[in-house]
């Protein structure tokens, strides 16, 4: 499994060097600010909704490898989803970095983060583009992940 654990190593260290969906989407319809104040991280996410699919999304901030790679990773997965499809994922993959289960054919490249199950401290690094997702899709602006 070594090698699985290098290129998850990999994967992470590039979409935190080259993230992915950096930026701003200039018509979105949803847009949400989050921040992590025990780390420092903070993004903001903005989406281009149309019949409930995620047509675009983009996110710009700062924060640690882990919520930036997080964040890069989560854009590429979720755009083209509905709603529901990422809501379902942001369920899976909270389970996964919590827990350590996964659901690899489901989860896909997000398994790449399936280790911050044992680093616990980081767990909100890797949730909070997860959680600004589910708050600008529920019309929350701001949030700060405290829990
Ligand atoms: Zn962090």
């Amino acid at each position: 499994m070594n090698d699985m654990r290098d290129l998850y190593q990999q994967m992470i260290l590039d979409h935190n060097q080259k993230p992915r969906n950096f930026g701003k989407v200039d018509d979105h319809t949803h847009h949400a600010s989050g921040e992590n104040p025990l780390c420092g991280d903070h993004l903001e996410l903005t989406l281009l909704v149309e019949d409930d699919i995620i047509r675009d999304i983009k996110f710009n901030g700062g924060g640690c490898a882990i919520s930036t790679a997080s964040a890069s990773i989560m854009t590429t997965v979720i755009k083209g989803k509905s709603t529901t499809e990422a809501m379902d994922l942001f369920d899976q993959f909270h389970t996964m970095i919590t827990t350590g289960e996964a659901d690899m054919d489901a989860l896909g490249k997000l398994v790449a983060l399936a280790d911050i199950h044992k680093f616990p401290a980081r767990v909100k690094c890797a949730m909070l583009s997860w959680r600004t997702m589910e708050s600008s899709i529920e019309g929350i602006e701001e949030i700060a992940t405290t829990e």
